[in-house]
């Protein structure tokens, strides 16, 4: 598999005033393969979008790298970005705000291709809308109209078009099916993976519940308060999560069939996240584990490997301090 991302210790932490730091994103890491789909999930709060937004450039780093196809995304001269962001596009979570109201769908669609004058022709700009809107499950007679005239759904199926409009190979898409209906969830969803097929993209798919995630997702990120705290395939994440927060995470989607006794002990995320201006010492998860340990409020764990490209940042699964702290515990 090739490296198609890679984000290399990134944070991006935003002055508050009177001295105080928001540390949205402290720290992550990880590398997103060619033509893969990589979720990286957590709570709202958790810097996810903050982290889209940076690996983008949207954002300024504070510290860190993203490399995309061998280029710093930090360090481009504007003619370099304007070429990056043809292969780069991102997808929004509320498809309404990202729209322009007074402008056509097809004023929506063309305007990326314009500005990067992708078309010498009205006709063939036309033609390309039409192919974009038809490779979306919209049509051509919608072109003309405004998105207000448009369902939660297919608005999201105009944000998709005009993503595609400049034929990006990597899409950061944030939260993109939550502000919609149930109902209609699954179809963006399956929209997503039939585009992947077709056009080989790789996704980079935000999002704060794992529900729809697991489905659509190769491996998956869950991030926690500016960190990553766990990484793996899907299926190991669902099979043998071995954070608490994950563990938490799992536990709050609903069993499927009730008949099906669930086996998987649940555990409930008690409290609300705290502040990443204050975030709490060692282990940010710590105020809400029901595992903690004293070493867990003084020490910060590491990044562990535990099977093979299955990642994790908790104490309970560093062997050496454990054996430690149950040396500790013995009574003298
Ligand atoms: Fe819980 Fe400690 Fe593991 Fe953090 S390091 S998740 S507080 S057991
Ligand atoms: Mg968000």
């Amino acid at each position: 598999q090739s490296v198609l991302l890679s984000v290399k210790d990134l944070k991006r932490h935003f002055d508050v005033g009177k001295g105080k730091t928001l540390k949205a994103v402290d720290g992550l890491s990880f590398e997103i393969y060619k033509g893969e789909t990589f979720g990286l999930v957590g709570e709202s709060g958790c810097g996810k979008s903050t982290a889209g937004r940076t690996i983008l450039g949207l954002y300024n780093k504070t510290d860190g790298d993203v490399v995309f196809e061998g280029q710093n995304v930090h360090d481009m001269n504007d003619k370099e970005r304007h070429q990056f962001l043809k292969k780069m596009q991102m997808v929004f979570q509320d498809p309404y705000a990202s729209l322009n109201p007074r402008s056509t769908v097809y004023e929506i669609i063309a305007e990326p291709m314009e500005i990067h004058n992708m078309y010498k022709s009205k006709k063939e700009l036309r033609a390309r809308v039409n192919e974009l809107l038809e490779d979306v499950g919209l049509n051509r007679d919608h072109a003309n109209r405004y998105p207000h005239e448009f369902s939660g759904g297919q608005r999201q199926r105009i944000g998709i078009a005009r993503a595609l409009a400049l034929d990006p190979e990597f899409i950061i898409a944030d939260e993109p099916i939550s502000a919609l209906d149930v109902s209609v969830q699954a179809q963006v969803v399956m929209l997503f993976q039939r585009l992947q097929r077709e056009k080989g993209l790789t996704y980079l798919f935000i999002a704060h519940d794992l529900s729809m995630v697991k489905y659509l997702s190769d491996r998956i990120g869950v991030m926690y308060l500016g960190h990553l705290v766990e990484l793996t395939t899907s299926d190991q994440l669902y099979g043998k999560p071995l954070h608490p927060y994950t563990e938490a995470l799992l536990s709050a989607i609903p069993i499927p069939d009730p008949d099906i006794e669930e086996s998987r002990e649940r555990i409930l995320l008690e409290g609300e996240l705290p502040s990443p201006i204050d975030p709490p010492s060692g282990c940010v998860f710590r105020t809400r584990c029901p595992y903690a340990m004293a070493v867990c409020a003084t020490q910060k764990p590491d990044w562990l490997e535990k099977d093979e490209g299955h990642f994790v940042a908790c104490h309970l699964h560093d062997e050496s301090l454990m054996k430690e702290v149950k040396e500790q515990a013995k009574p003298m």
